[in-house]
């Protein structure tokens, strides 16, 4: 991508409504930009950032065998009307009358819309286990947006629902949703703890919250340092062995790890002094199991092995993929602005021409861009006639894990300059060389 020919728009001023770090660089490095109170455009940049994390999320989900669908935004309150939930909800649910005076909303989540359509089209133990997951925009009123996209009204979220014979099938798929958001968010280049979580409004009996530790956190946690030394890497895994999932479920959970919804302090003192923690975290996904909450009061029943009819069980289980995008800035930045981990970039390296219009300066950047690109790579190329510092600033207000400095000086020894946005370091390398390290 020619810079010249992109839309990034820039600000040089901190915007005076950005209270977080992440909030301030999104809107400053032209990522987003407000419609209305907790509802943004995403700009080129930000949608870039976004679609990165939406493809690992589904990835990972497709891995351990969930199947991907999508459903609308504006449900029907009939529905809800069903399982209890239209009153129960409250004030954070947008509600919508339509022409013909018909009962409507912009849908929170799904449970209801997808226990609906399981219920119209299964019927039998044969046709599970089943899980079917979509990434679509919610919207709840929140009281209180703020932080930008991190507690936005309108979100992109992926939501999935797990459909059980019984209990222990239900658990099992618990557990492989565990394993599934530990590996999603270790992709993304993130420490997400799972932390035991209160299951509030929703009902349920078994469910944990994925928090990162972050000072702006909303919630209060309180772990054992130990767990972040856990890590999956690139370990095989069997996502239908119950064994298996349980296993990674056990490591992971058993350290302390809790929110002040669920801590207890007598547990916590158990543990070892110099591990104890207490911090802040944001919440960035959540699984739950709720048993037959939703099909015993939507009448979503399969026949079991035994020619029983009995209510399935389900859980459902979420990731807050635009809520991700803050996040991730919140836990990788300075103050010259985003530092992106290579996994979720918007472009795998910027190009800096320290000459625009030089010949051999705009040839050796195109060279560069067109080798890049045969790779699979997408890189920005700053071919704007503008002054260097500008130039500097903008790559690192917009955090590209590499940036190649391209000036005359460098060419006539053959070089241009690497330099790592993470750890500000810069070589002297030759053209080749330098697109071998990122390609
Ligand atoms: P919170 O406690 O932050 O209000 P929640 O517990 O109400 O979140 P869930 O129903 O568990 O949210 O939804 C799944 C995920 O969706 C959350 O873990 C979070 O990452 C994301 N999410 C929820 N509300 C918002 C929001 N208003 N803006 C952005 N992301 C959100
Ligand atoms: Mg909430
Ligand atoms: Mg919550
Ligand atoms: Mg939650």
């Amino acid at each position: 991508m020619r810079l010249s020919r992109y839309f990034l728009p820039v600000l040089k001023e901190t915007p005076a409504e950005a209270q977080i770090a992440s909030h301030r660089y999104m809107l400053r490095a032209g990522m987003i930009k407000q419609a209305s109170a907790g509802i943004y455009s995403w700009l080129p940049l930000g949608w870039r950032v976004l679609k990165r994390i939406e493809d690992i999320v589904h990835q990972e989900q497709q891995r351990a065998g969930h199947i991907p669908m999508l459903m609308p935004t504006i449900q029907s309150a009939d529905l809800w009307r069903e399982s209890g939930r239209y009153d129960a909800y409250g004030p954070e649910m947008l509600r919508i009358t339509d022409r013909h005076d018909r009962d409507m909303l912009f849908g929170p989540t799904n449970e209801e819309m997808i226990t609906d359509i399981f219920r119209s089209h299964v019927s039998s133990y044969r046709d599970l286990p089943l899980t079917l997951y979509h990434i679509q925009w919610k919207f709840r009123d929140e009281v209180r947006p703020r932080f930008g996209v991190m507690r936005g009204r309108e979100f992109y979220m992926k939501d999935g629902y797990n459909f059980d014979v019984d209990r222990d099938a239900a658990l099992h798929a618990y557990n492989r949703h565990m394993v599934t958001y530990l590996r999603s968010y270790e992709r993304m280049g993130l420490k997400a703890i799972p932390m035991r979580a209160d299951s509030g409004p929703i009902g349920g009996d078994n469910t944990h919250e994925f928090l990162l530790l972050a000072d702006t956190g909303e919630s209060e946690v309180f772990y054992d340092s130990a767990i972040l030394e856990l890590e999956l890497g690139d370990r095989a895994i069997d996502f239908d062995s119950v064994e298996q999932c349980q296993a990674i479920c056990d490591e992971w959970t058993a350290p302390y790890a809790r929110t002040d919804e669920t801590h207890d302090p007598a547990l916590f003192d158990q543990v070892p002094e110099d591990r104890r923690r207490q911090s802040r975290g944001i919440e960035v996904g959540q699984i739950f199991y709720f048993g037959t909450k939703y099909s015993e009061a939507m009448g979503a029943r399969v026949t079991n092995k035994d020619g029983e009819v009995v209510p399935v069980h389900m859980g459902s289980h979420g990731i807050g993929v635009s809520r991700l995008v803050g996040a991730i800035i919140e836990a990788n930045h300075d103050d010259k602005g985003i530092i992106w981990p290579e996994q979720v970039t918007p472009f795998h390296c910027g190009i800096v021409n320290l000459r625009q219009g030089d010949g051999d300066c705009d040839a050796a950047c195109e060279r560069i861009e067109a080798a890049l690109v045969e790779r699979g790579l997408d890189p920005l190329y700053d071919d704007r006639d503008t002054r260097a510092g500008g130039k500097f600033a903008t790559m690192d207000l917009i955090g590209l894990p590499w940036r190649i400095t391209v000036g005359p000086r460098g060419l006539q020894n053959g070089v241009v300059e690497l330099t790592s946005r993470r750890t500000g370091e810069s070589e002297e390398v030759s053209i080749d060389a330098a697109i071998d390290r990122i390609g």
